[in-house]
């Protein structure tokens, strides 16, 4: 029996090709991509392709595209096996990792990719991006999706999509999961890690949730910050703090106050380390018991942008129950370290 994948084209690099006389890079025609790649026809599934009208570059992404693209997974999942969304790759980490908390209880894959360089160049990566993609989401044993969650696939790595960051813009090589081992590598032979596999919890229906607050910040400390920026933080519902290390930040007094009027005016503050690997450990130094002291939420070794997408999931949410604090302290689907 041929798997059935759904392929969502919304844009990006991947998408591209060079106009040789002017030497530009333009959009083509997605829904032609079978004539682009003859080799599709050759894998063992079949591909329906959904393009988006209008191809974005992944920087003109966000909440209103993250639900058209889970809403349209959600109306087609029980017709397809897998889905396959082409993206570009700026913002390609914080789309997976919203997805990964819209589309609840997945038990089917949804892989994300996109490329360095456009599909109609020589050396594109595109190509082997977008096959070995295809065969992972519609790899199934014994009748089960080997994958159940939302994944990227680039360069030869299946990572989880919601501890992906983007760490190059130049190399093929472009994401990383530094706190999240790979969950498959393909060489000769397409690898998973099954260990490394989110599963739903038994009995737990697949859902889709569309919830997303924009009254999220994020703000990134430095040595010699004037402190007077931070009583200048308009008022939001969640901040998103981006610290030092294991979780430090000046010890002074003022950053205590002003740390702390922002909570009394009733700002959530979700603390995240600027070490891509490793996370927050509050109390491991003194000058991390501030957070402690004013209720701060610990992000542990959450990245950057799942952080940012779980607080404008889960803010304000009306499909959850319990407090703000408590609903970000959760695993909610592999996105930080229990
Ligand atoms: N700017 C492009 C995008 O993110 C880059 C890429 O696709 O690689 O849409």
């Amino acid at each position: 029996m041929k798997r059935r994948v759904l392929l969502i084209y919304t844009g990006g690099t991947i998408g591209m090709e060079k106009d040789y006389e002017t030497g530009s890079l333009r959009a083509f025609d997605f829904g032609n991509i079978f004539q682009k790649l003859p080799e599709m026809k050759l894998i063992e599934c079949e591909v329906s392709v959904h393009p988006f009208k209008k191809p974005l570059d992944s920087s003109d992404m966000g909440p209103e595209e993250w639900k058209i693209i889970a809403n349209y997974i959600g109306k087609n999942y029980e017709k397809y096996d897998g889905f396959l969304i082409l993206h570009g790759t700026d913002t390609m980490s914080y789309t997976a990792s919203a997805l990964s908390f819209m589309l609840k209880n997945l038990r089917k894959p949804v892989i994300l990719t996109g490329s360095q360089l456009p599909i109609g160049d020589l050396r594109t990566d595109a190509k082997e991006n977008l096959l070995t993609s295809l065969y992972y989401a519609s790899l199934y044993e014994n009748d089960e999706a080997v994958v159940q969650e939302v994944a990227v696939y680039f360069e030869y790595k299946l990572l989880r999509g919601n501890r992906t960051l983007k760490y190059s813009a130049e190399f093929f090589d472009a994401y990383q999961t530094p706190n999240y081992p790979l969950l498959g590598q393909s060489g000769v032979h397409l690898n998973v890690n099954k260990e490394s596999l989110w599963r739903p919890k038994s009995g737990e229906e697949f859902s889709v949730d569309l919830h997303i607050s924009q009254d999220v910040l994020f703000w990134r400390i430095f040595p010699g910050m004037h402190l007077n920026h931070f009583s200048e933080i308009p008022k939001v519902k969640v901040l998103v703090l981006q610290v030092f290390g294991s979780g430090t930040i000046f010890n002074t007094e003022k950053t205590q106050n002003t740390l702390q009027k922002l909570r009394d005016q009733g700002t959530e503050i979700v603390v995240i380390s600027q070490c891509v690997s490793g996370g927050i450990s509050f109390g491991k130094y003194s000058n991390s018991n501030i957070f402690t002291k004013i209720g701060a939420i610990s992000g542990n070794d959450i990245t950057a942008e799942s952080a940012i997408t779980k607080s404008m999931h889960l803010l304000d949410n009306p499909n959850n129950e319990g407090s703000f604090a408590k609903n970000f302290a959760k695993n909610l689907c592999g996105e930080v370290s229990e």
